[in-house]
């Protein structure tokens, strides 16, 4: 039997409807309108698609959205000098630079300006490091959009064998200490992996950020797999599909997030989610990061 669909745009929406909420008591409570920075260098047109849906999320929610469109030929010091005075306006909340960034600019260096209390994509150093050691901070949005779509799926972790496919800086090593705090026990396969298949197969919770389209099939996992497919790739046709191979791989998982509805919204979401607590932080009210 087809697996249950994990529906991304229907668990995003709840979320954004819970943070609409917490955004009109701000409002009312704390005279607080939660504020967000998003930065774009250059003309990447993915990178303008993604800063669109945000700004779009951010009007949704009632949140203040600041964008700073620069030139491809912006220099590193311009940026990071913008950085710094978004760090120190009292009503920005969250700060992001959408990334990538072009070769001449040091995009640790970018990250690093930005003050820890307003890293909302949770790349900062500090933030990782926090993670890592299981401190309250802020967790970046696609892992943490997965562990929601984990939660109110149900999806118990507790000594569950996870698997997780990739292991970039933004996907999968966070998603894999994120697995770990939740107590699943978690192997993280790449693209040095001997046997990929025999790896995967043991997975309880089957996580796939590699960026290669359809490369997960149905003979790669076992009967009941939960599968997250990270993966947004866009195949010749122009049709977007995921990292695993969908129609296969449901037949015998027990549920699947389709691609795309899945994560991708989720990931907004989660934005959304740490702008509105770093806003919280600055009312004086307990935070949940
Ligand atoms: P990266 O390219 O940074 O990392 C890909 C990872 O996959 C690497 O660790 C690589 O291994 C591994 N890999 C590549 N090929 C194989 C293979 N044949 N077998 C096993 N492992 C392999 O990608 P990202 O993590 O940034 O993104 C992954 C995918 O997720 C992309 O499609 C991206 O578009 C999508 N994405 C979606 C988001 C969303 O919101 N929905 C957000 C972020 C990403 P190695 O380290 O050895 O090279």
């Amino acid at each position: 039997m087809a697996g249950k669909l994990i529906d991304g745009k229907e668990i995003s929406s709840q979320i954004k409807a819970e943070l609409a909420q917490e955004v009109g008591r701000l409002q009312k409570e704390n005279n607080i309108t939660p504020g967000l920075a998003v930065v774009l260098v250059g003309e990447n047109p993915a990178s303008k698609v993604y800063v669109g849906q945000k700004e779009k999320a951010c009007a949704e929610l009632g949140i203040f959205s600041q964008k700073h469109t620069l030139s491809a030929e912006t220099s590193e010091a311009e940026l990071l000098d913008l950085v710094r005075s978004l760090n120190e306006d009292p009503d920005i909340d969250g700060i992001l630079v959408q990334l990538p960034l072009s070769g001449h600019i040091d995009e640790n260096k970018v990250i690093e300006t930005i003050v820890p209390e307003k890293d909302v994509d949770g790349f900062h150093p500090v933030s990782v490091g926090k993670m890592v050691i299981g401190l309250p901070g802020f967790r970046p949005c696609t892992p943490s959009g997965i562990m929601e779509l984990l939660k109110r799926t149900g999806v118990d972790l507790v000594g569950k064998e996870a698997v997780v496919v990739g292991r970039s800086n933004i996907v999968g090593k966070p998603i894999s200490l994120m697995l770990l705090a939740e107590s699943a026990t978690v192997t993280v396969a790449h693209s040095k992996t001997r046997d990929l298949g025999e790896v995967t197969r043991r997975a309880d919770v089957l996580v796939v950020a590699t960026g290669r389209p359809n490369m997960i099939t149905a003979d790669m996992v076992k009967e009941g797999v939960v599968v997250i497919d990270v993966g947004v790739n866009r195949l010749d046709g122009g049709k977007l599909v995921g990292d695993v191979d969908f129609d296969g791989v449901r037949e015998k998982a027990s549920a699947i997030t389709p691609v795309p509805g899945g994560v991708g919204p989720m990931t907004i979401a989660m934005l959304m989610y740490n702008t509105v607590q770093s806003a919280k932080r600055r009312a004086g009210a307990p935070v949940s990061v």
